[in-house]
């Protein structure tokens, strides 16, 4: 039996980056990977995505040439199959460099294949049966397919199954109003595609707050999206050769005819098939394995990083997983979670920059309060680009001074709102941000603007 120092189940955010700290400060490592090497951003999350929004933005800007002083004669047509080698040329160097720098690695050996614990100190890939004292789990998470009637009759796709698409879709029906589901569909409506995106909920995104969720439904539907939302009971069948979805919307036609149906209802964690009984792993309901604030789990020398253990579900949660755990391992650092604020991005266009709390949770929680908001119409850099949707809106604790949240919605929200995630980690008073002198023209020199019109919540 293989003995190593430690096992690291899953090459996501986090597991490289530890085997490779781990192998340098002279561990004997293993990393089983099942299938595509850096897991589900590297391969079918942020990276393709991204790399396809872009291609979704330069169509977009060379159908607006006009108004820029532009001429393009013709049509603006978008071939799906370049975007698709794009695509695939920007991945193939991202998952390659992960498996080139694991192979590569002095003292760390590459496993191919699914991994299940067949006990707390042993894992079985494959023929063989590897033991360590430290297992570190990072197996991340996939679509889930939700109870939707007729789910199994209807061909669908996943974030998954969209990175083989080569073509463009006639209509694309998209079920899920939310992250993923609002990036695919923006970017298929800018390749040239029909989109309806059906929602359950009465709203957009609804985690965040309303004025965000209807400025974002705004933007989309001036693009000429169908956003069909209080979609309480949703079913599927066949229709000819596309998809019949029933929406049973109180507005609209009761039933949406797609040629294409993309399922975008949340993620699950990869934890059903680990063995993780056998190895006596704890894990919530929905499969989440359950870990303290260093992200051990209830199993001595077991760590789970990642989505998987469901403390964050993005690529810098899960790579801030790694470096707490290489931290307390390694450095002799006391490094935790709780440390961590929240931030991410919504990557429409323009994107949503979001940290700490919303404007909905601050009321909830009672607390004094403070909030700006400047529209992004206001904003110079802004106008001079022709890029005006959005706003920009910060609150802060009248008490503390500290800044409470933020939600940047508008051109570069994706950066700006650094500005403030960095104030914050500092627990730094408002006023310094208040008082910064931003370079001119940016969209981050009406930060401080914004901060220096404050009005109670
Ligand atoms: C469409 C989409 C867009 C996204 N965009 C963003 C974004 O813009 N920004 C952002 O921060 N996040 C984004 N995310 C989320 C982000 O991709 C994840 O949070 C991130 O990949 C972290 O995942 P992870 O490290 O937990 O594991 P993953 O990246 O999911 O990797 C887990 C790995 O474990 C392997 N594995 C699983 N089970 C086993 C097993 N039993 N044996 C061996 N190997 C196994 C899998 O094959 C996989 O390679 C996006 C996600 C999606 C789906």
């Amino acid at each position: 039996m293989p003995q190593f120092d430690a096992i690291i189940i899953g090459t996501g955010q986090a597991g490289p980056s530890l085997a490779r700290r781990l192998a340098q400060a002279g561990q004997k490592v293993a990393v089983v990977e099942r299938k595509l090497f850096g897991g589900t951003c590297v391969n079918t999350g942020c990276t393709p995505t991204k790399t396809m929004v872009a291609s979704a933005y330069a169509a977009h800007l060379a159908r607006r040439g006009a108004e820029f002083g532009v001429e393009i004669a013709g049509a603006i047509k978008v071939d799906m199959a370049k975007v698709k080698a794009r695509k695939d040329g920007v991945v193939a160097l991202s998952t390659g460099g992960v498996e080139r720098s694991l192979r590569a690695q002095p003292n760390c050996t590459v496993y191919q294949g699914h991994a299940r614990f067949v006990s707390p100190r042993e894992v079985e890939v494959g023929a063989d049966v590897l033991s360590a004292e430290k297992i570190f789990i990072n197996v991340g998470g996939r679509a889930s397919r939700p109870a939707i009637t007729g789910l199994d009759q209807v061909p669908y796709l996943t974030n998954s199954s969209m990175m083989d698409v080569d073509f463009l879709p006639e209509h694309l029906v998209i079920v899920g109003g939310s992250y993923i589901g609002l990036e695919f569909g923006q970017m298929f409506r800018r390749f040239g595609s029909k989109v309806t995106i059906v929602e359950m909920m009465p709203r957009l995104v609804p985690r965040e707050d309303e004025d965000v969720s209807a400025a974002i439904g705004e933007i989309l539907a001036k693009e000429g999206i169908e956003l069909r939302l209080n979609a309480t009971c949703i079913q599927l069948s066949r229709d000819g050769k596309g998809i019949a979805v029933g929406v049973d919307c109180a507005d609209g036609p009761p039933q949406v005819m797609g040629s294409h149906l993309l399922m975008a209802v949340g993620r699950r964690p990869n934890t059903d098939d680990l063995g993780l009984d056998k190895a006596g792993v704890a894990m919530d309901p929905r499969g989440y394995i359950l870990v303290d604030d260093e992200l051990r789990s209830n199993v001595p020398g077991i760590w789970a990083l990642g989505d998987c253990n469901g403390k964050g579900a993005f690529t810098h949660t899960s790579y801030n997983d790694f470096e707490i755990v290489a931290g307390n391992l390694l450095d002799g650092e006391r490094r935790r979670v709780s440390d961590r604020l929240p931030a991410y991005a919504l990557y429409i266009d323009p994107p949503l920059g979001r940290v700490g709390m919303t404007e909905a949770e601050i009321r909830k929680s009672g607390r004094k309060a403070l909030i700006g908001k400047v529209m992004m119409e206001d904003v110079s850099r802004a106008f001079e680009k022709s890029e005006t949707e959005g706003f920009m809106k910060i609150a802060v604790d009248a008490e503390t001074r500290q800044i409470l949240g933020a939600a940047f919605l508008g051109l570069s929200g994706d950066e700006t709102i650094h500005a403030v995630l960095d104030l914050m980690y500092a627990k730094a008073p408002y006023s310094v941000l208040r008082r910064a002198v931003h370079i001119h023209p940016t969209v981050s020199e009406f930060i401080p603007v914004l901060l220096g019109d404050l009005k109670p919540l």
